[in-house]
């Protein structure tokens, strides 16, 4: 592997093509496109014992990554592999203290509508009977245990346990230091403007800084991976938007208040570290991802402004404070798209399709792809992940809204 400045005075492919003399350049063994959460644990992960650039057209943690309400609910997402779930649960809390980072714990509870009620027990019994830590509390254990619940109208809760909260943006920015600490390269405001291929595959990436050589590229630009690698792999991948809001209550919640989903309604919530309250869902197929509004909806507004204080006392008054949306990539199964498709050319690793679940998934992402570039195998399957999974990968499949454990 060459240093930095070693790499820098090296020709690249295309310089010939571009004649810039004074532009960045160089050869890296890895090229990340995109600084988001997961370009940036992905960085981290193999900046250990790699010469690693990422390159982002904006900001390190500019797009969805900065937006999301940062739930880690990878317990009750992964219920039929424990082992990716447990993977992340470590992740976070040995990260924990990490520079700004931190990790708040909390347990989720998943209130049941009285149509629900007979799926939810069942469900929970089946996963109890294999060891995931779920129980079905009634209405009155929940209000006992937490006195700012109001279950009249619900059969009761599924309590998950191994979830907890982030902040997405110090999590990002965090892995983006560690990743530069381990003699990762981060260049900003640089677009990647193509791959770079030879006769044998992946060469490296064409940007409007110049050229970078790299034998590997793992492309994790978010929804815009789908259609930047649109002519060389296709992708069941397609943009959504999600929102969320944050309301000041009457009284500030307590220490402990959980974190939860009203599944019908497709909206869930989590506590702020102040005392409010951030409620976020109501997610949408969105055919104009560049042009889509980053404010929340009007009606999501009148939508929690009617729903919260049906299930929370002391929100009749609550204050909006803030919201916003944002755009993610879905997939048909939520699950993200972590492959070094057979089809694609050599050294082409892609990260994407994160649903929703990108903050909380990007360790997973991060290891998935240590085994993906040819480093140690990951501690879990990474076939959830496989494009191969889907028989079709037409980008026109009918978009599925999840609420956190969904
Ligand atoms: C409102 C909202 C709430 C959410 N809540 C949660 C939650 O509670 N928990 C959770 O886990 N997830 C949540 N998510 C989802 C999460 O934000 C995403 O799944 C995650 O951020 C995806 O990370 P990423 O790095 O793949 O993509 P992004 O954060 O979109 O990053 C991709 C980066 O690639 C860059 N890029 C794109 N194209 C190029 C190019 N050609 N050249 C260079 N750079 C490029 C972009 O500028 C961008 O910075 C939420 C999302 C939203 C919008």
């Amino acid at each position: 592997m060459m240093n930095e400045q070693e790499s820098r005075s090296g020709e690249s492919s295309t310089e010939g093509r571009r004649g810039a003399k004074d532009r960045p350049r160089g050869s890296y063994d890895v090229i990340v496109v995109g600084g988001g959460v997961v370009g940036c644990a992905v960085a981290r992960e193999l900046a250990a014992d790699r010469e690693v650039l990422v390159v982002e057209r904006g900001q390190i943690a500019g797009e969805a990554t900065a937006l999301a309400a940062g739930e880690i609910t990878m317990s009750p997402s992964y219920t039929d592999e424990p082992g990716i779930a447990d993977h992340a649960n470590e992740f976070f809390r040995a990260y924990d203290g990490t520079g700004e980072f931190s990790f708040a714990e909390r347990h989720s509870v998943e209130l049941v509508p009285p149509d629900r009620e007979g799926e939810a027990r069942r469900r929970v019994e089946r996963l109890a009977d294999r060891g995931v830590a779920v129980e079905f509390l009634e209405p009155g254990a929940v209000e006992r245990r937490h006195s700012r619940f109001d279950l009249s109208r619900f059969a009761g809760a599924v309590r998950h346990e191994d979830t907890g909260f982030v902040d997405p943006y110090t999590f990002a920015v965090t892995l983006k230091e560690d990743a530069e600490a381990r003699g990762a390269t981060i260049l900003t405001d640089t677009e990647v403007a193509g791959l770079v291929t030879d006769g044998t595959g992946i060469a490296g990436v064409e940007t409007d800084a110049g050229a970078f050589e790299a034998p590997q590229v793992v492309v994790a630009a978010g929804w815009r991976t789908e259609p930047f690698l649109r002519d060389r792999l296709e992708l069941p991948v397609r943009p959504y938007r999600t929102q969320c809001v944050v309301l000041d209550p009457d009284e500030a919640l307590d220490e402990d208040f959980p974190m939860g989903w009203v599944p019908g309604e497709h909206v869930y919530f989590r506590p702020e570290r102040n005392g409010d309250l951030l409620v976020g869902g109501w997610s949408f197929a969105e055919d104009d991802p560049e042009g889509a509004s980053d404010r929340e909806d009007e009606a999501f507004r009148d939508h929690v402004a009617d729903l919260v204080p049906g299930f929370l006392r002391a929100f009749d008054r609550a204050r909006f404070v803030n919201g916003w949306a944002g755009v993610d990539g879905a997939t048909p199964d939520t699950r993200p798209v972590v492959d070094a498709p057979a089809e694609a050319p050599d050294g082409l690793v892609v990260a994407t399709g994160f649903h929703g679940r990108g903050v909380m998934t990007a360790p997973v992402a991060a290891t998935a792809v240590r085994e993906l570039v040819g480093g140690e195998p990951a501690p879990f399957p990474l076939s959830p992940f496989a494009l191969d999974r889907f028989e079709s990968r037409s980008r026109d499949f009918e978009f599925f809204s999840i609420s956190a454990g969904d």
